[in-house]
């Protein structure tokens, strides 16, 4: 078991502020930490899982510490595959407790080594979501305060 790894799924579509800092902050407690992008066709998704991947790469820059990688199927099978039981997710507000409280305790159930870590991001991004970035984005709002600007240039060209 690689212990003092860590995966943080999501479907980071586009991945801003909020989410970078939950990456930020794994890396000071875990050596790896493996970003699992995965494709979320059910939600719909504004990009394509490599456009998000290359979203997230321009935004991290070269860090030998975090891997950016497509996940395909079931988050307990990508965990048994990469050997890693740790799973990082980000909690906002009270409000997303509920559904993270039913995936933690069913992919522990799916998987009984699996541990779901929750981290809260810096207060300044706890309303962010991509779903806001991509509405203000639809409006011709500013989005430099919620994405990095490689990011940004991509969802203005999308939008
Ligand atoms: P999902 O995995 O549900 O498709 P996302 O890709 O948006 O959703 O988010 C991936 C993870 O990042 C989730 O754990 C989510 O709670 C977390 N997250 C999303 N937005 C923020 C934010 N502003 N601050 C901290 N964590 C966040």
């Amino acid at each position: 078991m690689n212990a003092n790894y860590a995966i943080y799924p999501g479907s980071f579509d586009p991945v801003h502020f909020g989410h970078l800092d939950v990456i930020h902050r794994s890396t000071q407690i875990f050596s790896k930490v493996i970003v699992a992008v995965a494709e979320s066709l059910a939600k719909n998704p504004l990009f394509s899982v490599s456009q998000r991947m290359t979203m997230i790469r321009s935004s991290i820059g070269d860090n030998p510490r975090i891997e950016i990688v497509q996940m395909d199927g079931l988050l307990v099978d990508f965990a048994r595959q990469r050997d890693v039981y740790t799973v990082i997710r980000g909690l906002r507000a009270v409000s997303d407790f509920e559904f993270e409280f039913q995936m933690a305790l069913m992919n522990r159930k799916l998987e009984p080594r699996l541990e779901t870590i929750f981290l809260t991001p810096k207060e300044d991004y706890t309303y962010l979501s991509s779903r806001i970035v991509k509405e203000v984005a639809r409006f011709g709002g500013d989005i430099r305060l919620f994405v990095p600007q490689p990011v940004a240039d991509v969802i203005k060209s999308a939008s």
